[in-house]
């Protein structure tokens, strides 16, 4: 097979939104009157963010998820995506395998391949999406205030859990085992919820590197505190159920690849951000406050005792 066959067999699919899809020197592309274009990029690499010998089909998923996520916690509607990807070799199931991961997730929200970049090398994938959200609207992360709510989409810390199991520093059983390795291999975008926050939520952002790394991000970029109540943390059975408490701790506050969305919003807005998740058809709940003082992030418990955390996220450079 070459370069231009797998491009032909794998990556062409006929584009109904793009003026130009795959097969010319650039895609061309219009966005609808007022909307910002929101863009972003994610690159995965085998044996640093996934196992070499991880399935196709779902990486072909979690390539695309990371980047869908980051558009939703912009608020984006995704419309767009290009893939960079270095293969050891032109491998025909692989392949397969991998565009049905990939082009089922794009279906599902969609979004067009549109373009890309196909070499021989060490397997590494390379999303670029593209999505629209209407001008001023954005959910940045420099926008929380002080008295705003936090707020959380789903829960954290299953898909660490599934990382630890695979690393066997855990051993999970039944139900518990799938859920964590499902939420791990193919975590689900919050796009829905993205959208429905838009005007209502003040500023959000997606959680991949760990709740207190992520919420800190806003923190930072807001100049302002955040504080979480430990016992409000919504926590999945697994996690509950975990035979190491610190374990738990761990992959609940840093645990990352979460892709929950963590946003801030007035008080104000409680009832509408209710209604918001429930049209999005995903649980949202209240998680702590944001605060004036030096940028950071704080979990107290019932009792005000500080919750330590044990790192400060997932660093690629640590
Ligand atoms: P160029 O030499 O102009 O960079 P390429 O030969 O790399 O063009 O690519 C040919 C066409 O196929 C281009 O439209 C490019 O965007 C598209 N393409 C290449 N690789 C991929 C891929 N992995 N997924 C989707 N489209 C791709
Ligand atoms: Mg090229």
């Amino acid at each position: 097979m070459t370069e231009f066959e797998i491009i032909r067999r794998h990556f062409t699919r006929r584009t109904r939104t793009a003026l130009l899809g795959v097969g010319d020197d650039a895609a061309l592309l219009r966005p609808r009157t007022g909307s910002t274009l929101a863009v972003t990029t994610d690159m995965l690499l085998a044996g640093r963010h996934f196992f070499a010998d991880a399935g196709a089909e779902s990486l072909g998923h979690k390539s695309l998820a990371v980047n869908l996520t980051d558009l939703a916690a912009m608020g984006a509607v995704p419309r767009w995506a290009l893939l960079s990807i270095a293969l050891p070799k032109a491998d025909e199931r692989w392949l397969a395998a991998f565009s049905r991961g990939l082009f089922r997730l794009a279906r599902r929200f969609g979004t067009e391949l549109i373009g890309g970049d196909t070499t021989r090398g060490p397997l590494a994938i390379s999303i670029t999406a593209i999505g629209e959200v209407p001008e001023k609207l954005a959910l940045r992360r420099d926008a929380a205030r002080p008295g705003d709510d936090v707020w959380l989409s789903g829960a954290t810390g299953e898909a660490a859990l599934g990382l630890a199991h695979l690393r066997g520093r855990v051993t999970l059983r039944g139900n518990a085992r799938a859920r964590c390795l499902a939420r791990l291999h193919a975590p689900e975008p919050r796009v829905a919820l993205g959208r429905a926050l838009l005007g209502v939520a003040r500023s959000a952002i997606d959680v991949s590197d760990g709740l207190l790394a992520d919420l800190g991000h806003v923190a930072a970029a807001s100049r302002v505190a955040a504080e979480l109540r430990w016992e409000d943390l919504p926590r999945a059975r697994a996690i509950v159920e975990c035979a190491s408490a610190a374990l738990a701790r761990n992959c609940l506050l840093a645990g990352g690849d979460d892709y929950e969305l963590v946003f801030t919003a007035p008080a104000s807005a409680r009832g509408k951000i209710l209604a918001a998740g429930k049209r999005a058809r995903v649980r949202v709940t209240r998680i702590g406050s944001i605060l004036k003082g030096r940028p950071g992030v704080r979990v107290r418990d019932s009792r005000g005792r500080e919750v330590s955390a044990p790192r400060a996220g997932f660093d690629h450079f640590a």
